[in-house]
């Protein structure tokens, strides 16, 4: 027997769906993809830690960074979380 059978194939497939929907997540967060890819496949509940983490990094139309703290911030956002200051309109 050379090469993957249905079943395997069918494994490999589940075994996937917790790493999309991590890289999924990490990527509207601001994280790496790639990274939570790997994590949330071999450790689906590091889905759940990452839906608690704070993005890293500006998302657009997400996240963005505040013009006076250089916190990331919700891009709606009309006052920073962090420094309390108002928003530029967008
Ligand atoms: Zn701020």
């Amino acid at each position: 027997m050379f090469g993957l059978g249905g079943t395997e194939v069918g494994i490999l497939a589940v075994l996937a769906v917790p790493g999309i929907v991590g890289a999924t997540i990490a990527g509207r967060r601001g994280r790496l993809r790639f990274s939570w890819f790997i994590l949330s496949t071999v450790f689906p509940f590091a889905i759940l830690i990452l839906l608690f983490l704070p993005p890293t990094r500006p998302v657009k139309g997400r996240y963005k960074t505040c013009a006076f703290c250089a916190e990331i911030i919700r891009h709606q956002a009309t006052v920073c979380k962090h420094c309390g200051r108002d928003q530029p309109a967008i």
